[in-house]
């Protein structure tokens, strides 16, 4: 009786708030998807979310050209986690994790929580931002909020790669203003490198732990794909990388191979001022250890790997770019893209090297430099 009487009030809210009109079919999307009773305020709040931005996109549900974005699950409000707003994005919006057009990127709990979506054939991003506020309002009281009652900041606006190489100082400006609510580097260097077909699914998990696409993390991938060629596992093997220096990289060893540091797939190690001026020319581009173990045999073979990205930038034909630097860097992530089956474009074997677990401990221990250790410097 109390649901027969709630579904009144709510027709009745619909005839006389039109602007809520759209909402009672996201409604029944959201119930059919998480079960009937079991609709919280924080579903409702991810479904809202999606169907302001299909309103403002023109998009209909389980549109294949949208992508949509979210730190829902890691972001927190009241101390509460958020996880289930993803639902309510998936039940009115149809994007999904298994379809790829659902990410979920990676932040700290005290960042606020927010979605976004975008349409690759048309370039445009809609970003919606939560109020604080509207978290512990019941699943009736939510119905009645506005999207401005919802939403600290709603922004939309088109993101084309071309566009911000042309007019750097629009973009300057706008992230001085922070139009993205300070997610502007984030949110449009995903959503171009997810528009671009050679970009999959594995570098997106990178991504999304990264929480930006930089020329750093397509670095990771590049030596993935560099590795999967010079250094390939066998069946019991893995890899044990010394992160030296460490870089943005590191993010992509850590979703794509495992390599994690709790589970000491990764050490890292930076190299001081002194210690980067010490390097020999042909190693100043050096991007740490690479060492394929095997615990059967307690030995390992090693790869000292360089990175270029001078090359990078060349190929992106960004070296006399003037403009701000993140620019750069988008169309470096796209360059990227075109070399996983050329990988030896940019990446090198500085040396090589094979260790047992004596020799292994010692790269991994405080106070030695693995550099040197491998008699790559003095
Ligand atoms: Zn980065």
């Amino acid at each position: 009786m109390k649901v027969k009487a709630f579904i009144c009030a709510f027709v009745t809210l619909l005839l006389v708030c039109p602007g809520l009109v759209s909402a009672q079919g996201d409604v029944q999307n959201v119930e059919d998807y998480v079960g009937k009773g079991k609709v919280t305020s924080l579903h409702l709040l991810g479904a809202k979310a999606a169907s302001m931005a299909m309103e403002e996109l023109s998009f209909a549900r389980g549109n294949d050209h949208v992508l949509a974005m979210t730190d829902a699950g890691y972001a927190m409000i009241g101390g509460k986690t958020t996880e289930k707003c993803i639902d309510g994005v998936t039940a009115v919006s149809g994007c999904t994790i298994g379809n790829g057009n659902l990410l979920l990127i990676h932040r700290g709990k005290e960042q606020p929580l927010w979605f976004a979506f975008f349409r690759k054939d048309t370039k445009d991003l809609i970003y919606l931002e939560v109020k604080e506020s509207v978290i512990g309002k019941s699943v009736s009281e939510f119905y009645t909020l506005s999207g401005a009652e919802i939403f600290t900041k709603i922004s939309k606006t088109n993101i084309g790669l071309d566009d911000l190489v042309n007019n750097p100082d629009k973009w300057t400006e706008n992230v001085k203003n922070e139009i993205f609510g300070g997610n502007e580097f984030s949110l449009i260097g995903i959503a171009n490198i997810w528009s671009n077909p050679k970009c999959s699914y594995d570098f997106l998990q990178a991504v999304q732990l990264h929480n930006h696409v930089c020329p750093g993390v397509s670095s990771g991938y590049l030596i993935i794909k560099y590795l999967d060629k010079k250094l390939p596992l066998q069946r019991g093997q893995r890899y044990k990388i010394i992160a030296c220096p460490p870089w943005c990289k590191e993010d992509a060893f850590q979703a794509i191979l495992d390599t994690t540091v709790g589970k000491r797939g990764l050490y890292v190690k930076g190299l001081t001022k002194e210690q980067k001026e010490k390097l020999p020319q042909e190693a100043k581009g050096i991007a740490g250890l690479y060492i394929r173990w095997d615990d059967k045999t307690g030995s390992g073979e090693g790869l000292a790997l360089g990175f270029d990205f001078g090359e990078v930038r060349k190929l992106a034909g960004m070296e006399n770019y003037l403009g701000p630097p993140w620019v750069s860097k988008l169309k470096m992530n796209e360059i990227a893209m075109n070399y996983l089956d050329k990988p030896e474009t940019m990446v090198t074997t500085l040396k090589r090297f094979t260790v047992n677990a004596d020799e292994l401990a010692a790269l991994q221990a405080a106070g030695i430099n693995p550099l040197v250790e491998i008699g790559l410097m003095q």
